[in-house]
């Protein structure tokens, strides 16, 4: 990468912690392989400020917000307009400069069904999924699945409100569910920090012997790349699929929103997979 120059142009993520993010890495490759000159950076922005990281990324003619924990609830309130899918869940992972407005998108849940179809060939038209957690992810995933077409989406929560709320995304196929009903499903999503390096590595979202050769299990946990819950799967005969390849996709639909090229999808990926904290090195 060249130094910045006069006419360099910034995007970056804003969250709290940050540091530990692979969205400059990813984007900074993209830019890279693209040729642009352009430059992302990681911005830690503490709860209290993120109005006035909003309001200097206006002044400062930033062209692109990555949005992430504890932030993206609250630039859904901060930006001038939302997309549907964003103004859906009330909650924004990219905001996009559009002349003078900043725009809040969500790219999660395109970034999701990429990395099932695009990377893996799973249609999740017409499956039963079981959605674990009730979190930002989660909700993303339960309304990419519902306008996917999947069949029913069963969500399971360890907070019953929160579980109802993201069940609704999915209107008349969504529901809550106990864990049991992992059982029957066809597409089985852990959007649950369980089996994340660091003070959950060990934990399984889900009990093993729920898991059986016909489903197709998704970690959208990536760090560590194979994860206690794909390891059960894996043992049981299911297809796995891990978090990384939504993440790259999520980044890629929104450095094709930014910079309006093709994301040059390897070098994102490569540079993704390379950065892989190991749990020895992880920092919450
Ligand atoms: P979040 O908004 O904080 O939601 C966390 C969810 O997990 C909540 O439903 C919470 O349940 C549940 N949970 C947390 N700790 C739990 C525990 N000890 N036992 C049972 N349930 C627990 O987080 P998020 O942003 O949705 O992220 C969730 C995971 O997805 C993280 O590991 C994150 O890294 C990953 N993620 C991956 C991608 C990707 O691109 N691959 C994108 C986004 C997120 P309660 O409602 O009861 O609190």
């Amino acid at each position: 990468m060249n130094p910045p120059t006069g006419s360099t142009r910034l995007a970056g993520v804003i969250g709290d912690p940050v540091r530990h993010s692979l969205s400059p890495v990813i984007h900074n490759a993209a830019f890279a392989a693209l040729g642009l000159d352009w430059v992302f950076v990681a911005f830690p922005v503490p709860e209290r400020q993120v109005g006035a990281a909003v309001a200097g990324c206006r002044a400062l003619g930033i062209e692109g917000l990555s949005v992430t924990m504890p932030h993206k609830t609250a630039v859904a309130w901060l930006v001038d307009r939302l997309s549907p899918t964003a103004e859906r869940l009330g909650a924004v992972n990219t905001v996009v400069r559009r002349g003078r407005d900043l725009v809040g998108e969500s790219t999660d849940g395109a970034g999701f069904l990429d990395a099932l179809l695009l990377d893996r060939g799973i249609d999740p038209s017409g499956m039963r999924a079981a959605v674990l957690g009730a979190g930002g992810a989660a909700r993303a995933v339960v309304l990419a699945l519902a306008e996917a077409g999947a069949s029913d989406v069963a969500v399971i929560n360890r907070t019953a409100e929160a579980g109802e709320r993201a069940a609704a995304l999915a209107g008349t196929r969504g529901r809550t569910g106990r864990p049991e009903v992992v059982t029957s499903a066809d597409l089985v999503v852990n959007a649950t920090p369980l089996g994340m390096a660091g003070a959950h590595a060990e934990a399984l979202p889900v009990a093993p012997d729920l898991l059986h050769k016909g489903q197709v299990v998704v970690d959208l946990v990536y760090s560590p790349t194979v994860t206690p819950l794909l390891r059960s799967a894996e043992a049981a005969g299911a297809t796995t699929v891990g978090g990384l390849g939504m993440l790259v996709h999520q980044a890629a639909h929104a450095l094709r929103l930014w910079t309006g090229c093709e994301p040059p999808f390897e070098a994102m990926s490569t540079a993704a997979a390379g950065a892989i904290i190991t749990p020895s090195s992880y920092r919450a």
